[in-house]
């Protein structure tokens, strides 16, 4: 069975009676270079255990398990079991687990389905749920790279360099976690039903140690967060009205300390620039005792 041809699809979900779902962002393949080029950009080979998150009807998961040494796909959508149990009959080293990934225990799903492998994750991500998914695959720090088709726009702001207009929080978060690689976009045409937008394929690296030391990555991440939360204020209102803690005047001694103009913006900070504000605040906070 061709997975990626629409007509067959269309036959096969009917015959399950299967419909469609948006809150599930059940937008699925229908071009067969896609999952391939997918699955050949995650680097799998046999000692590679392989986390999919949303199967659909297995074309993704077919492609993994020809290339990894085991797949374990997670599906939210249980009316898709009598279809998968048909397009993954004679994939022997898949393994498909029926809830939401949000509620998974990733560490104890890893030990039980895939100890001894290395772990990557691979999926074609239901778009309604993807910063919350890569927010728990990158914290987990389980996986060495997570090769994922996302919205275009989100994997714009993920690879965003600094001083652009797509620089923002959560890229400064998934940055700290991994390295980050745009590698190809995917037009809607692609996929029944169509989305609205187009979708980019990104890749993200696992960091072997953070970029730049830091002290503390929560109080970090509460600088980065209202840094953007109000982009268009200088870092030192943004910080001062913000952050619980922080006077205008201990943001605006750590920015004269480390040598930086005190009417910046976030989005000029490097990962270094913000880690250093991080640390030097509470510096300039007990010096002030
Ligand atoms: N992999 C298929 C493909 O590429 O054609 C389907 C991808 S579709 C964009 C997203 C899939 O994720 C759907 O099968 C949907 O039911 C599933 N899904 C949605 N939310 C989920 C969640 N929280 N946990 C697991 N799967 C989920």
């Amino acid at each position: 069975m061709n997975l990626t041809d629409y007509k067959e699809i269309r036959a096969l979900l009917e015959k399950h009676g299967f419909r469609f779902s948006k809150s599930l962002g059940q937008n699925f393949l229908t071009a067969a270079w896609v999952p391939e080029d997918i699955a050949e950009a995650a680097g799998l080979d046999e000692q590679t255990g392989v986390l999919e998150i949303g199967p659909g009807v297995g074309c993704l998961t077919r492609e993994l398990s020809r290339r990894a040494g085991k797949v374990v796909s997670v599906e939210l959508d249980r009316s898709l079991r009598p279809v998968l149990a048909e397009t993954l009959t004679g994939c022997e080293n898949v393994e498909v687990v029926f809830g939401d990934i949000l509620k998974q225990d990733l560490p104890a799903l890893l030990d039980e389905t895939m100890p001894g492998l290395r772990h990557v994750v691979c999926a074609n991500l239901p778009y309604n749920v993807t910063t919350p998914v890569l927010t728990a695959l990158l914290e987990s720090g389980l996986f060495e790279t997570v090769t994922v088709m996302i919205q275009r726009e989100v994997a714009r702001r993920i690879c965003a360099a600094l001083n652009t207009p797509d620089y923002g929080a959560f890229g400064v978060f998934v940055q700290w976690h991994a390295e980050t690689e745009l590698l190809f976009d995917v037009p809607p045409s692609c996929f029944v039903p169509q989305p609205k937008v187009t979708s980019s394929v990104i890749r993200l690296t696992r960091r072997a140690a953070p970029p730049v030391p830091v002290r503390d990555e929560d109080f970090l991440f509460r600088i980065v967060r209202a840094a953007f939360n109000q982009r268009r204020k200088t870092l030192i209102n943004a910080l001062a009205s913000q952050v619980p803690g922080v006077t205008k005047e201990d943001v605006e001694k750590a920015l004269a300390a480390l040598g930086y103009d005190t009417r910046i913006r976030g989005e000029v900070l490097s990962l270094g620039g913000f880690a250093e504000i991080s640390d030097k605040i509470p510096e300039i906070q007990n010096a002030d005792l």
